[in-house]
């Protein structure tokens, strides 16, 4: 039987961590329960679900925090959130459907890294952090983009835990796109997602990124596709710039969801609509 640690603070917890590397973390477990019934058991959990340390939501110094183990209801619920980060509480609001949003955490979602996890494209557009921490060798802030590593990895090391997830406030006149395309509006794992963030000064684009999910091994910001349209004036020639170098950075693969044909268009098509609504924003 699998021994269950239960730490009251962020200081046991980590304790904990360090002390049973082979222990496997959990939150909400949506994500962890799923693989019960194939995948090898771990020796242990260590459950983070209500740690109130890395709980909750706050607005700092130019940014909002949120805790990892803050659930996607309590995300919804938090009228700081959908001022500043639109596309996040849409992109929640169809994460599996009411049930798994009162269980499931934002911590988590980064914890399992999945290509088709829905707040990752988010969190890169909106240039998230991610503050993590070890009880041996302290606290870091990992950028996203660093965060994000390959197939459902990420940069954490073997003593660390998630503890929240910071994202910069952005500067007035700055404008958030989100879609998820999928089979229905809930319970639908993403055949493709986009988010865009970006901001022009006049007709020329000051600030732009662009992040997709399911298109790839693992979530990603395109950069190329953003250095075409960086510092132009966005008009039609510049957008189809953009959406072929858009076509030729992706790389999504045939599967059960989807195909790569309809993905690869389903993207440019996106792209398109979000540069047009910028630029009559
Ligand atoms: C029916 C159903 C529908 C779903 N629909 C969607 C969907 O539409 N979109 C989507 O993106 N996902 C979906 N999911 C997946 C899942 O709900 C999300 O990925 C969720 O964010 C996982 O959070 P959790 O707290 O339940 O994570 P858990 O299952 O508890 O953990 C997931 C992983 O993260 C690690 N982890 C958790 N917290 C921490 C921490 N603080 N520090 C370090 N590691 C940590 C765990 O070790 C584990 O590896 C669905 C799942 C189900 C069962």
């Amino acid at each position: 039987m699998a021994d269950f640690l239960q730490p009251q603070t962020l200081h046991a917890a980590l304790e904990a961590r360090a002390a049973h590397p082979d222990y496997l973390p959990i939150a909400g477990c949506t994500d962890v329960m799923v693989g019960f019934s194939h995948q090898a058991q771990p020796t242990g959990f260590i459950d983070l679900f209500g740690l109130a340390e890395i709980q909750g939501i706050c607005a700092d110094d130019g940014h909002i925090s949120i805790g990892a183990a803050t659930t996607y209801g309590d995300i919804l619920k938090d009228p700081l959130v959908y001022e500043s980060f639109p596309v996040l509480s849409e992109a929640i609001r169809e994460i599996g459907a009411v049930q798994i949003q009162e269980r499931g955490t934002l911590g988590g979602n980064l914890g399992t890294c999945s290509p088709v996890g829905d707040t990752l494209p988010v969190l890169l557009a909106l240039d998230a952090q991610v503050h993590v921490a070890s009880s041996k060798r302290g606290s870091r802030l990992v950028p996203i983009n660093d965060f994000i590593v390959g197939y459902r990895k990420n940069a954490l090391a073997e003593d660390e835990l998630i503890v929240e997830i910071k994202m910069p406030l952005a500067p007035e006149g700055t404008q958030q796109y989100w879609r998820k395309v999928g089979t229905r509006r809930a319970q639908s794992i993403s055949k493709l997602m986009m988010c865009v963030v970006g901001r022009l000064n006049g007709k020329d684009v000051e600030h732009i990124r662009i992040a997709l999910g399911a298109v790839a091994a693992a979530p990603m910001r395109v950069e190329k596709t953003e250095a075409v349209l960086a510092g132009q004036a966005l008009h039609e020639e510049t957008i189809l710039a953009a959406q072929d170098t858009l076509a030729s950075e992706i790389t999504p693969i045939d599967d059960v969801r989807s195909s790569a044909v309809y993905r690869k268009e389903v993207a440019c098509n996106l792209l398109g609509r979000f540069l047009n609504d910028l630029g009559g924003a």
